[in-house]
């Protein structure tokens, strides 16, 4: 396919690259890759490879690695090169630059300088999962990838547990057992949760279920690259009466904690707040 070459304006463009198949790319993206002055990648080889696939040549053009950690040093040259008037592309390995990659620095200095930034859309993993889960879509939130750390991990569960709408979550497949357990935890087992494995890829898998069914079906580590999605609290929780009922009955002969535990599990529900409800019920208030 002939490209379009044309001389770009001078300026920074972020270019979308596929997060999969190779032909996941607009044709504009194409063309500015054809056409700047100068590319830059987070991975240079895998840029290698797409311009290769997709007929692009580089020619005398300077290919240049670029991502956040090259600190101030690395922005420096492609600030320089801006300032020459120089058209710039830059994307990432795969997806589109600064949505968990690098980017954001680059864009604030290039923009501070007063130098035209762009973009090129494409594909993004965030956007392709929640087309795919079958949640809805009408707000979400993207919570990036979680921390290690089971205890700072469980509080950032915590700190997302009320947003009102989806939620959506990087995973590496070797954590995502685990994530999908403290999730229950924090947020109760019986919220709606999608696992979107190996988006556009020969492999592509969509697993829905409750977040304890899901933990419960990943034994080790999982393959490939995964998007986790939880729909939002109160989505699929039942009556407020219903788990009173079923709390009243279950105090007759369990203590508190041990009622609370049964029922936040029977209903899939917090178990902090059904232990407070609990509480209020076993002292007859
Ligand atoms: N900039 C990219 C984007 O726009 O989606 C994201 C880059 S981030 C470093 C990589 C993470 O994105 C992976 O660990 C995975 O969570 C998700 N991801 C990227 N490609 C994916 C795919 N084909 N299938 C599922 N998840 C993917």
């Amino acid at each position: 396919m002939n490209h379009q070459i044309s001389r770009l304006q001078p300026g920074l463009y972020f270019v979308a690259t596929p997060i999969g198949t190779a032909r996941d790319i607009t044709l504009r993206a194409l063309d500015v890759l054809a056409s700047a002055e100068v590319i830059a990648a987070e991975d240079t080889r895998s840029m290698r490879r797409l311009l290769e696939i997709h007929g692009i040549k580089l020619g005398d053009r300077p290919l240049l690695s670029y991502h956040d950690h090259s600190g101030a040093k690395g922005r420096e040259k492609l600030l320089a090169l801006l300032a020459e008037g120089k058209s710039v592309a830059y994307g990432s390995e795969a997806g589109t630059p600064l949505i968990a990659d690098p980017g954001y620095h680059l864009a604030r200095e290039a923009m501070e300088a007063g130098h035209s930034v762009t973009s090129a859309p494409g594909p993004s993993a965030i956007i392709t999962a929640l087309t795919l889960a079958g949640l809805p879509t009408d707000a979400f939130f993207f919570a990036g990838f979680l921390p290690n750390a089971k205890g700072a991990r469980r509080a950032a569960l915590e700190a997302v547990r009320e947003v009102p709408g989806t939620l959506v979550f990087y995973e590496s497949p070797k954590r995502t057992g685990e994530m999908l357990r403290d999730a229950a935890m924090v947020l109760g087992g019986g919220r709606q949760a999608v696992i979107c494995r190996e988006l556009t890829k020969k492999f592509e898998e969509v697993r829905r279920g409750t977040l304890e069914e899901l933990a419960a079906g990943i034994d080790g580590a999982l393959k490939g690259e995964v998007v986790v999605l939880i729909d939002r609290a109160g989505a699929s929780e039942v009556a407020e009466g219903d788990v009173e009922a079923a709390l009243s009955e279950a105090l007759e002969n369990m203590s508190v904690r041990d009622a609370a535990d049964s029922v936040a599990k029977a209903f899939g529900v917090n178990k902090r707040k059904i232990y407070q409800l609990a509480l209020k019920l076993s002292k007859g208030s």
